[in-house]
C-alpha cells in the first residue's frame, strides 16, 4: 500500500473514532408523523423510542414519552413519515460509485446519450485524462436506446482511442464492447475459442471479433473494472455511499463479491468509510476457495458486515438476448427465429454446485431471468434439498423476471424466495412488449401479484448499478407498473403500496436471514431509519416523487437532505 494512501486511511480512522465517541446512549423520541412499523400487523403508530443504536419502544406518544423521561431528545416529524431504512435485496455495491472513475454512457431517462457519436465522444474525453496504455471504461450504454439501435463495435471504439484499451459496458452488465487494443490484450482473435457460457461476436465474413463480448467472454474486463487502485476504490466507495444514503438505504448488498472486494469493503467498513450495513454475497468461485480452505472470513462485527448467500449466475439478461428462455424471443436479434438465449452454467454443473454449497450449510442465490434458466435453478434447489433436507434454507431466485405460474408454485414448495427486478417494467417495459418478449410475456414479467396470491414471500431490487439506487421508484414501479412511455404493463400484476414497502424492508431482511434485527420498527431491533417527506400510503401514483429527508443507521444520522 502506498504511503499517501496509508495516511489517508489513518486520518479516516481517527475521524471514524471521533464520530463513535460523540454518539452516547441518549434517548430519542420520534413523534408527530406517520410511523410505518412494517411489523406483523403493518401497524402505523404515533411514536418511536430509540436509545443508542437500538429501538426500545413503539406505540402511543404517551407511552413512548413516559419511557423516555424528561431529558430525551424529541424529534418532531411534523406530519412526515418514518420507516425502517431500506434494505437492498440485490445489487452490486459499490458499483454505483463507478461513475467516479468511468464514463457515464446512459441514455435517457437515466443519462443523456442519444447516438453512437456521443458514446465515442464521451470515451474520447475520458481517454484524454487517462494515462496512455491504461484502460478507459464507460458504463451503462443501451443499444436499443441509441439512434443506431446497435452495440458499439471495435471500429467505433477505435475512434475513441487506439492508445488505450477501451471498454463500453452494456447497461445490463452482461455484455460489452471493446476496441482493437483491448481485444489484443484480452487475447481474442480470429483463432481464439469462445469461453464456455459466453460468446465473442465475430464478423461473419472474416471471423475477426467485431468487439462485442457476451457473458463469460466479458468477465476479464469486469476483473479490470472491479480491481481499481486503492485510491480509485476509495473514490468509488465514497460516491456509492453518497448515492445510497441519499436514497434512504441502510443495508447495502454486493451481489457477486470477489475475495478482494470482501477484504476491501470489510476494511473500509471497519475504518468508518461505509456508514451502511453490508451483506456480501460471495461469488461461486470464492465459495469454492472457501470450501477448499483457501479463503477465510471472520466478520469484525456481524451487525456491519456479513457474508450472505453464495451467488451463481445461471443466464444473462433479456435485453441482451442472453436470458435463457423456453420460447424464442419475440423479435430475434439476428436471423435466427428460434433464438432463445443460453445458460451461462450447464444444467448438470448448476445442480452439482448448488448442491455442494447447500450441503456446506450456506444459503444459495442464483441469478435467473429466463424461464428456462429458472427451470434449471429450481431443479437444482430441489436436488440440493433431496441430498440434504434443510427446512429453512431460503434459496433465492434473483430477478425471476419471466417466472411462470407453475414455477411460482414450485418456489413455494421449495421455500424459495424470488427477488424481482420489477423496475424493468419502467426502464425496459415498452421494449419488452415490442421487441424482446412480445405483449403476452411482457405483461407478466415480475409477476408480483401472482406471487402474492400464492402467499410467496418475495423481495424487489434495483440491481444497482444496472439502474440507479431508488427504492421509492422501485416501490412505485411495483405499485403502478408504468413504462417510460406512460403505458401500464400488466395491470393485474400490480400490488398494494404496503406490500411493496414490505418487500424493501422486512421481507428483504428475511431474505438475508436478518429479520430478527432489521426490517421493521420493533423493540430490540437496530435503529436503522428513514424519514420521508410524506407517507407512501397517501398517493400511490406519486411514490416516485417522495423525497428522502434523513437516513439514520444505528441511531446515527448519516444523511440529511439540503435544507433539513
Ligand atoms: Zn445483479
Amino acid at each position: 500500500m502506498r504511503r499517501r494512501t496509508l495516511l489517508l486511511l489513518l486520518a479516516l480512522t481517527v475521524a471514524g473514532t471521533l464520530l463513535v465517541l460523540r454518539s452516547g446512549p441518549t434517548r430519542t423520541v420520534y413523534r408527530g408523523g406517520r410511523i410505518l412499523t412494517m411489523d406483523a400487523g403493518s401497524r402505523v403508530v404515533e411514536a418511536l423510542g430509540v436509545e443508542g443504536e437500538t429501538i426500545r419502544t413503539v406505540g402511543s406518544e404517551a407511552e413512548v414519552r413516559a419511557w423516555a423521561g424528561p431529558d430525551a431528545r424529541v424529534v418532531d416529524l411534523a406530519g412526515r413519515a418514518l420507516l425502517p431504512g431500506f434494505i437492498d435485496a440485490h445489487g452490486h455495491f459499490p458499483g454505483a460509485g463507478a461513475y467516479a472513475i468511468a464514463a457515464d454512457l446512459n441514455s435517457p431517462p437515466i443519462g443523456t446519450l442519444a447516438r453512437m457519436d456521443d458514446l465515442v465522444e464521451r470515451l474520447r474525453a475520458k481517454a484524454g485524462d487517462t494515462s496512455r496504455g491504461e484502460w478507459v471504461i464507460g458504463i451503462g450504454y443501451d443499444d436499443t436506446l441509441l439512434a443506431e439501435g446497435r452495440h458499439p463495435t471495435r471500429a467505433d471504439l477505435d475512434r475513441a482511442s487506439t492508445e488505450h484499451p477501451v471498454a463500453a459496458i452494456h447497461v445490463s452488465g452482461h455484455l460489452g464492447a471493446v476496441n482493437g487494443l483491448a481485444l489484443e490484450r484480452l487475447g481474442y482473435g480470429r483463432e481464439s475459442a469462445d469461453p464456455e457460457g459466453g460468446r465473442v461476436r465475430r464478423d461473419p465474413g472474416t471471423g475477426e471479433p467485431d468487439g462485442v463480448l457476451e457473458e463469460t467472454a466479458l468477465d476479464p474486463v469486469g476483473a479490470v473494472v472491479f480491481q481499481p487502485s486503492t485510491l480509485d476504490a476509495l473514490r468509488v466507495v465514497r460516491e456509492a455511499v453518497r448515492r445510497y444514503v441519499a436514497a434512504g438505504v441502510t443495508t447495502a448488498q454486493t451481489g457477486y463479491a470477489t475475495a478482494e472486494q470482501v477484504r476491501g469493503l470489510t476494511l473500509l467498513s471497519r475504518l468508518g468509510v461505509i456508514p451502511l450495513r453490508l451483506v456480501l454475497w460471495p461469488a461461486m468461485e470464492l465459495a469454492d476457495e472457501r470450501l477448499a480452505g483457501r479463503f477465510e472470513f471472520r466478520s469484525y462485527d456481524e451487525r456491519w458486515v456479513r457474508l450472505g448467500a453464495v451467488k451463481l449466475v445461471a443466464d444473462g439478461s433479456i435485453q441482451g438476448y442472453t436470458a435463457y428462455l423456453r420460447e424464442p424471443y419475440f423479435v430475434p436479434s439476428g436471423d435466427d427465429p428460434g433464438e432463445r438465449g443460453y445458460p451461462r452454467i450447464p444444467r448438470e454443473e448448476l445442480v452439482r454446485r448448488v448442491t455442494r454449497y447447500h450441503e456446506a450449510g450456506w444459503q444459495v442465490a442464483v441469478h435467473g431471468n429466463g424461464d428456462a434458466a429458472i427451470d434449471d435453478i429450481l431443479d437444482a434447489f430441489e436436488e440440493a434439498q433431496r441430498a440434504e433436507p434443510r427446512p429453512d434454507a431460503r434459496p433465492v431466485v434473483v430477478h425471476a423476471q419471466t417466472a411462470r405460474d407453475d414455477q411460482l408454485d414450485r418456489m413455494r414448495e421449495l421455500g424459495a424466495i424470488p427477488s424481482f427486478f420489477v423496475l424493468h417494467t419502467f426502464y425496459w417495459g415498452d421494449r419488452h412488449r415490442e421487441i424482446f418478449l412480445g405483449p403476452g410475456r411482457a405483461a407478466r414479467i415480475s409477476p408480483l401479484a401472482s406471487a402474492r396470491a400464492r402467499g410467496l414471500r418475495f423481495t424487489i431490487h434495483c440491481d444497482t448499478p444496472v439502474v440507479p439506487m431508488e427504492p421509492l421508484r422501485l416501490v412505485w414501479s411495483a405499485v403502478n407498473r408504468i413504462t417510460t412511455s406512460g403505458a401500464v404493463l400488466g395491470e393485474v400484476q400490480r400490488i398494494e403500496p404496503m406490500q411493496a414497502l414490505r418487500a424493501v424492508t422486512i421481507d428483504a431482511a428475511y431474505q438475508h436471514f436478518e429479520e430478527a434485527s432489521k426490517g421493521s420498527l420493533e423493540p430490540g431491533k437496530l435503529a436503522d431509519l428513514v424519514i420521508l417527506d410524506r407517507s407512501p400510503l397517501e398517493d400511490p401514483a406519486s411514490i416516485d416523487r417522495i423525497r428522502v429527508l434523513e437516513t439514520i443507521v444505528g441511531g446515527r444520522s448519516v444523511y440529511r437532505a439540503e435544507g433539513e
